[in-house]
């Protein structure tokens, strides 16, 4: 992880890599700070010779005027910023592709590597609330996803590597900045009102980046986000959630998807591993350990409607007995069908009748509006069609260089 980094050892590093720079012209490694958590840029600090409170300086630079520029950090001393610009970046990965929807959902693919499948997606959904316009972005925390769910765009395209904190960070970043771009730096704000931990891949499987990252979503000097407004989703990795239980207070989204383990083994393999039992008592004991707090009063349970799998009203019956004794929201999410998808999405007619048994059980039950879509269909799918593009337009450049080059020795 980029943040293992620390400054003694950068300015060491830099100082071998300037010798070996004239020796062998070897760009000198920059460290990227805009990952780094509060703890982590202090020490950062610290192991140069300065003092802790330039972290939260810098931290608001970052995070809350979206400062990419050194020389812009105005109460920072002149010499302290050169050694900055020297050894340090703040750097947000490369986006690829944008779209910004009518109704105002945003999308991104960043590139995080070198080659095919190092694309990730965010995705930005604005809603009116009773609070005030939302702003509510989808973070992914892996390249790919090694679990596999069967309905999931993003399982197909296998596990590739986790996001480092900065990679992370970056799409909250890039998201905010996305709305300040034009704005004159000391009037940015913060726009993104709400994060999900919910992209692609499984957040509790890259813990520590997940972890560190919520810290400075949630931190007064960066994002200063409320504990409620951030959420991690999980497909059920039961010992992280009790870790997480013990290192952070967040909101908590289970990506149940089937109310019997027969039928979760199959949609949610990881559930052969942590079966419904051990998953609804992790939940419980999510919830008994701050029960007052706000964030831990419920946990939300995402349900994605699969025509004619999971959708029967005897499905609905189970799930109320399932969750009796867990307090919980449950979100229906009507399934987005992506190419070669094994499965529809269930009628109309058939969520609400789903929505209605559970809600007349006395479930709070909503059904996820579509959102965003003239300009994507299923998460992840977004990076699937990038990539083709992407290798489409490579094969087509590489057929016109062959063709040139017989041309050329046809003479
Ligand atoms: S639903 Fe989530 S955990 Fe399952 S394969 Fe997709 S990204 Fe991974």
């Amino acid at each position: 992880m980029s943040t293992e980094v620390t400054a003694s050892s950068v300015i060491s590093a830099e100082q071998q890599t300037s010798v070996s720079v004239s020796a062998q012209k070897e760009p000198v490694q920059k460290v990227n700070l805009l990952g780094m958590s509060r703890a982590e840029l202090e020490k950062f600090f610290e192991d140069m010779g300065e003092k802790k409170f330039r972290a939260s300086q810098v931290m608001k630079w970052i995070h809350q005027f979206f400062v990419t520029d050194f020389a812009e950090m105005t109460n920072i001393s002149g010499k302290l910023r050169e050694k900055l610009e020297k050894i340090c970046e703040i750097k947000a990965p490369e986006v690829v592709h944008k779209n910004y929807s009518k109704d105002g959902t945003r999308k991104w693919v960043f590139r995080v590597g070198d080659g095919e499948g190092s694309l990730v997606e965010t995705v930005l959904i604005p809603a009116e609330h009773r609070s005030g316009l939302r702003r509510t972005l989808c973070i992914s925390s892996q390249v790919g996803c090694a679990l596999d769910c069967s309905f999931c765009s993003t399982g197909k395209q296998g596990f590739q590597r986790d996001l480092t904190q900065a990679e992370i960070i970056g799409q909250l970043w890039m998201a905010n900045y996305s709305y300040m771009e034009d704005v004159p730096v000391l009037e940015r704000e913060r726009s993104v009102t709400n994060v999900v931990m919910m992209g692609m891949g499984e957040p509790l499987l890259n813990y520590d980046a997940v972890l560190n990252s919520m810290r400075t979503m949630l931190d007064d000097f960066a994002y200063g986000m409320s504990k409620r407004r951030v959420t991690l989703s999980t497909s059920g990795v039961v010992p992280k959630i009790d870790q997480m239980v013990k290192d952070i207070d967040v909101a908590l989204a289970i990506s149940l998807h089937a109310p019997n383990d027969e039928l979760r083994n199959e949609l949610v393999p990881i559930n052969k591993k942590y079966p419904l039992e051990q998953l609804i008592a992790a939940c419980q004991r999510y919830i008994a350990k701050d029960g007052n707090e706000s964030s831990r009063k419920h946990v939300t349970i995402e349900y994605v409607m699969l025509d004619g799998v999971n959708d029967h009203p005897e499905h609905a019956q189970q799930m109320i007995k399932l969750l009796k004794n867990l307090p919980s929201k449950i979100n229906l999410i009507p399934f987005n069908p992506f190419p070669h998808a094994p499965y529809g999405r269930s009628s109309r007619n058939r969520i609400i009748s789903f929505q209605k048994t559970l809600s007349d059980a006395g479930f709070v039950c909503t059904i996820r509006q579509t959102r965003g879509d003239d300009i994507d269909a299923a998460c992840g799918q977004l990076v699937g069609q990038v990539a083709d593009r992407t290798r489409r337009a490579e094969q087509w450049k590489k057929k016109i260089s062959e063709k040139n080059e017989i041309l050329r020795s046809q003479g």
